[in-house]
């Protein structure tokens, strides 16, 4: 979600669950990974989530609304680097876990940081963005609709 230059995707669905979603064309995040030498998870980024924002306050996956004709691995990465400034070069798309609403969908694209990446905070979305160890991940106050999702996401990532 960017604020300011609004753009084509931007704005809420009234979806058929009985709650409103940002992304017109749906919304992507990215699960930005870390991995041991042994190829074990270990870290991802998270967001500390900007207090004006819905559900401010909160952690969780940088991302945002798709624009028309946009995948979303291509949103997720867009996101990650206007929120972060995570670079595409530095990152190896491993998989998607879609949530389906009814008029409505969220994609999770799963990524490996293939070589150091270096989060920041690089727009007004995020007041903090950090390599969390999966461990703490629960311990944030998460955004709910990530703290649904997080236990399916966990067991992905040594899938
Ligand atoms: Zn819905």
């Amino acid at each position: 979600m960017t604020h300011g230059d609004r753009r084509p995707g931007d704005g809420w669905v009234a979806c058929g669950c009985g709650r409103r979603h940002w992304g017109l064309h749906g919304a992507a995040g990215l699960l930005l990974v870390r991995r041991d030498a042994a190829g074990r998870a270990t870290h991802v980024v998270l967001q500390h989530r900007a207090p004006w924002s819905d559900q401010g306050g909160t952690w969780a996956l940088p991302g945002g609304a798709r624009e028309p004709g946009e995948s979303a691995v291509e949103a997720a990465l867009r996101e990650a680097r206007e929120e972060t400034g995570v670079d595409a070069a530095s990152v190896a798309v491993r998989g998607e876990h879609v949530l389906r609403h009814p008029d409505w969908t969220y994609t999770t694209v799963l990524a490996d940081a293939v070589a150091p990446v270096h989060p920041v905070v690089a727009d007004a979305e995020s007041v903090e963005v950090a390599w969390v160890p999966l461990g703490a991940v629960p311990d944030r106050p998460l955004l709910p609709a990530f703290a649904d999702a997080w236990p399916v996401l966990r067991a992905r990532l040594d899938g």
